[in-house]
């Protein structure tokens, strides 16, 4: 790449990285290994001016250009080779507002972040489930988690954003301003710009009622059986995914992690049909507060491991298609992966299908194949059995995906996370960015 660094350097307060550089080789580092990109520049950015000049350095200079906020994104879209990464890792500040109960996050902030400062005012954002994940991703692809059936999506809770579009200037996006990027924002991806911070109305959630639930992997079955029956009439108070794990000493099990967000004694008699069920090994359900519940799947996704990831959004969860997750679940290649079954429906399910960009509001469950492993060469393994338990249950699948969910993807793929607000999408992105310079990403085609 031929480009003067030094016109960027003049004005930037954050930090520079060429591959000659030290520290170069940890900035382009990211959680999960299998990814190993080389960028020929990281502008790590200490605020909205920085990130201006590196749009406008990336497209005076031609230079592919990716957007890189908590690093979590499975296939690596934070990251580009050769081209330049607008990392913004540095922009993590998080601001309550109590008056108007609202929480200002920087692009760059964890979940983490936003969790341990909302916390403070007995205050939570409905996000993600791991709290190193960003909320700059996580936000523009949907964001699903604990408190998805209560307060729905995290989109659905978001007030508005301030971002720096394709020609570097910095636009104000809500339902009174910006409205069409407001609503493309709301599950589109990272197309449209660099978002510099959220504004989130936050939620009076202080403590819940949560932990896990084993049983042996003999009773999965059964367990995810009436687990897909409880959750069905369950109130929005609860959100509970099942999964096939490992135990640390590679017990197999099946696994129930639950979250009631109300009150304790309520929560005590509407989780009892789940608790009461089988022969747990262990019941964890405990009141936690709010963030130790956000953190209690953390160890599971070290940073470090290799990772890959298949899914596949569906309307229901029927015996056959139980039968064949749990025996996929038998030839699991690594003690480390999972399969999650996870529900959503709730709140989330009570917002129309075009008032943001999500469309699939009426599929609830979402099963997920998550490899991990940690040794490179065995790669294919791995990916292989994320590969054929997602291949698996096509007979049973909508032929529709969470954005945020997909590893690296086809463009047939990709536009299924769309779905029928594809073609509204291509339309927004050719008005805010008609060069497709925002396309190290779940890519949107400007329309044509
Ligand atoms: C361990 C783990 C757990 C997860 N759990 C959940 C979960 O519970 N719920 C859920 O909904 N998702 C979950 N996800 C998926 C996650 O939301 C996506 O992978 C998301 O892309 C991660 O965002 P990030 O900012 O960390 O990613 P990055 O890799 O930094 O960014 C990914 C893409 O997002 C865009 N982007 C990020 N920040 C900005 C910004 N400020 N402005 C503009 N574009 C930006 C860019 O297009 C970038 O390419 C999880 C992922 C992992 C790895």
């Amino acid at each position: 790449m031929s480009y003067n660094i030094q016109s960027l350097r003049a004005g930037f307060l954050g930090e520079l990285f060429e591959p000659k550089d030290a520290g170069y080789n940890e900035a382009r580092r990211i959680w999960n290994a299998s990814v190993n990109k080389r960028p020929g520049l990281i502008a790590r950015c200490s605020g909205i001016a920085d990130a201006i000049a590196a749009i406008n350095f990336g497209r005076e200079n031609n230079l592919l250009t990716a957007i890189r906020g908590g690093g979590h994104n499975v296939g690596g879209r934070g990251l580009c080779d050769d081209g330049l990464v607008i990392d913004l890792s540095r922009m993590r500040s998080v601001f309550v507002d109590t008056a108007t109960q609202r929480v200002r996050v920087q692009g760059g902030a964890t979940l983490g972040d936003l969790d341990r400062e909302t916390h403070v005012f007995g205050l939570s954002v409905p996000t993600g489930i791991v709290p190193k994940t960003g909320i700059g991703g996580l936000t523009l692809g949907g964001g699903v988690g604990w408190l998805v059936r209560k307060y729905g999506m995290t989109i659905d809770n978001l007030v508005s954003v301030q971002i720096v579009s394709a020609d570097g200037q910095v636009l104000t996006s809500s339902l009174s301003e910006n409205d069409d990027l407001f609503w493309a924002l709301r599950g589109g991806g990272g197309n449209f710009g660099v978002v510099a911070s959220f504004e989130f109305q936050t939620r009076s959630v202080d403590t819940v009622l949560g932990g896990f639930l084993l049983y042996p992997r003999e009773a999965a079955f059964d367990v995810i059986r009436h687990y897909r029956d409880y959750i069905q009439s369950a109130p929005d108070e609860l959100t509970a995914y099942a999964a096939l794990l490992h135990g640390p000493d590679g017990t197999p099990l099946v696994g129930i992690i639950s979250c009631y967000c109300g009150s304790s004694a309520d929560g005590e008699r509407v989780l009892r049909p789940l608790r009461t069920f089988g022969a747990p090994v262990m019941d964890g359900i405990q009141p936690l507060p709010f963030p130790a519940m956000q953190s209690l799947l953390a160890p599971a996704f070290p940073d470090g491991n290799q990772n890959y990831w298949k899914s596949t959004l569906q309307r229901e969860l029927s015996d056959d298609a139980i039968r064949l997750i749990v025996d996929h679940g038998k030839r699991m290649s690594s003690p480390l992966s999972f399969v999650v079954l996870e529900n959503y429906g709730g709140a989330a399910a009570r917002v129309s299908k075009d008032a943001t960009a999500y469309p699939h509001r009426d599929l609830p469950w979402d099963i997920l194949f998550i490899a991990q492993w940690t040794q490179v060469e065995e790669t294919v393994i791995h990916r292989d059995w994320a590969r054929s338990g997602e291949e698996m249950l096509r007979p049973f699948s909508a032929n529709a995906h969470l954005l945020s969910a997909l590893d690296v993807e086809t463009d047939e793929v990709v536009n299924t996370a769309f779905g029928q607000n594809l073609q509204r999408l291509a339309a927004i992105k050719k008005k805010f960015d008609p060069d497709n310079f925002f396309r190290v990403n779940q890519n949107i085609k400007p329309e044509a």
